[in-house]
């Protein structure tokens, strides 16, 4: 009997994840990618001898990628190797006001304490509440397909979820805890650069705080496409099929089904279509209107998470000032993360994010040089031209001389921005977003897009906009977790 055609559209994290859990399921995969490379939003720019990750930099919660490999008899070290960074990462809080995070607990424990006494105690419970929410939340809560209020119908998960303080707001449940400026502005930026302010995101999210803390920062040498490699080649050898530079167009249907899926190149016989390409694009350009699961105004009233402004930078020098992650946190939080979620304009005085991964990796410059990406996190649909491009680019050098006191300009060699254009063009954005939607309430579990269209039977959706929502390890596991549903809704 031949086997299922499995169509998924898209190779970044969330399709490679879904067709390679669905060939290992039996289906006959084909993943159709609109660029020539795999890894979507985590693509790598090479140039000059210089090597960008495109996009995500931060590797996680190293537990999520490991149990991925495990599942098809595998470890992350079969493909690549994992460096615990230390410092986990550096905040400049102003000149001469530099904060290491150490990976040490004993050691993160004495920073907190030296900022706010009594705080390293309060941290340990911090913390403690936090595990309970990752154990909760990454073991149970995000494996959920969420198309029904009754998968979270259980009563020891109606206890849980109260105990993880799903109704409170992340910034009240740290302002419970601590009240030093710099501790509060540590626990709230992976909030801030991923999803929404923390007065909208519920106090689960402290489990991002786990994994920051305990779980550490690590670096795959190679960096990011060092993990994409590694899940195409997972992919190819569980026998999906890939074809780049083949966008998908249309659709053609039979009732309610969709029988074959067109691309510039050809046109595809499937039983089922999984679509990894952003949901809103699948929806509003690929679906004609009576199949569309939500309406325009659904989706002008979705709260999506930020876009970014990125600098991709090679200089002909080291640049000993700076460590592989630094935070600018120089200018205060507030402003800039209104003017993301709630006024939607470029900010007058933003925070950034400086990349280097070359001060781990010598293989991703020439010798002698650095790379470097910087990232501003920036209001998605909002005006993009190369005039506020080259302000933001100044703004940025002109903060390094500031606190390093020399201008870095004239040592670059090589430069490339990108930002909302480029999402769109390259990726098929909505409103050119980064990261996806939001982490609010009123956009989580079952009041994301839903991983099944409402409308076409043989459709699913997978990746940053739906469940369980942005970052690489999610992905990963909205691919798993839509492969699940297929595989119980189509059994073959
Ligand atoms: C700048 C930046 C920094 C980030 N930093 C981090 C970080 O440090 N750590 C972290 O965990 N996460 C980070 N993230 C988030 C993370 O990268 C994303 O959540 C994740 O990569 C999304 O994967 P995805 O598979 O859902 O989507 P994508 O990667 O966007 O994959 C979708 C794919 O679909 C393709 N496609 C679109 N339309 C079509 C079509 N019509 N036909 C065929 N193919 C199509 C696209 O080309 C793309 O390859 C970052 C993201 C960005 C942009």
């Amino acid at each position: 009997m031949s086997s299922k055609q499995a169509i998924v559209i898209g190779a970044g994290f969330a399709g490679l994840s879904a067709a390679t859990f669905l060939a290992k399921a039996g289906f006959s995969v084909t993943i159709l990618e609109k660029n020539q490379q795999a890894g979507g939003r985590a693509r790598q720019l090479v140039e000059n001898g210089f090597k960008f990750d495109m996009g995500p930099s931060w590797y996680w919660m190293p537990d999520v990628f490991e149990r991925y490999f495990k599942q098809f008899g595998k470890q992350t070290s079969d493909f690549y190797s994992l460096i615990r960074l230390d410092p986990s990462y550096t905040v400049v809080f102003g000149k001469d006001d530099e904060l290491d995070i150490p990976a040490d607990y004993n050691l993160f424990r004495n920073v907190f304490e030296s900022l706010e006494k009594g705080s390293a105690t309060k941290l340990d419970k911090f913390l403690d509440e936090a595990a309970y929410k990752y154990k909760v939340g990454i073991n149970n809560l995000v494996y959920k397909p969420a198309r029904s209020l009754w998968e979270f119908m259980s009563v020891k998960l109606l206890i849980d979820m109260v105990k993880m303080d799903i109704f409170m707001s992340f910034q009240s449940h740290i302002n419970k805890y601590f009240q030093h400026s710099k501790i509060r502005q540590l626990l709230e930026f992976p909030i801030l650069f991923l999803g929404a302010l923390a007065k909208n995101t519920p106090a689960l999210y402290s489990l991002m705080n786990y994994a920051d803390i305990k779980l550490g920062t690590w670096y795959p040498v190679g960096g990011m496409k060092a993990v994409v490699n590694a899940m195409t080649k997972l992919a190819r050898n569980s026998g999906v099929e890939f074809s780049f530079d083949d966008e998908v167009m249309g659709f053609e249907f039979e009732s309610n089904r969709v029988t074959h899926v067109k691309t510039r190149k050809e046109s595809h016989r499937v039983d089922v279509v999984v679509a990894g390409a952003d949901y809103h694009h699948v929806e509003t350009q690929i679906l004609p209107k009576k199949f569309r699961s939500y309406s325009e105004k659904y989706w002008k009233t979705r709260l999506l998470a930020p876009s970014s402004l990125l600098f991709y930078l090679g200089f002909n020098r080291k640049l000993p000032m700076l460590k592989h992650h630094v935070l600018f946190f120089d200018e205060p939080f507030g402003p800039h993360a209104e003017s993301i979620y709630e006024t939607k304009v470029w900010p007058e005085k933003p925070l950034f994010y400086v990349n280097v991964p070359s001060k781990t990796d010598k293989d991703v410059a020439p010798n002698g040089c650095e790379n470097m990406v910087v990232l501003i996190p920036v209001a998605s649909g909002i005006e993009d031209n190369e005039i506020i491009r080259e302000k933001y680019f100044n703004l940025v050098f002109d903060r390094f001389e500031r606190h390093f006191g020399e201008d870095l300009r004239p040592f670059i060699i090589y430069k490339k921005s990108y930002a909302h254009k480029e999402f769109i063009s390259d990726y098929n954005s909505f409103k050119g977003n980064a990261y996806g939607l939001a982490n609010t309430l009123r956009q989580t579990a079952i009041l994301k897009p839903s991983i099944k269209s409402k409308k076409v039977k043989n459709l699913y959706y997978t990746g940053q906009l739906t469940v369980p929502g942005p970052g690489v390890p999610p992905s990963l596991i909205s691919g798993e977790v839509v492969a699940n549903e297929v595989v119980k809704d189509l059994s073959i």
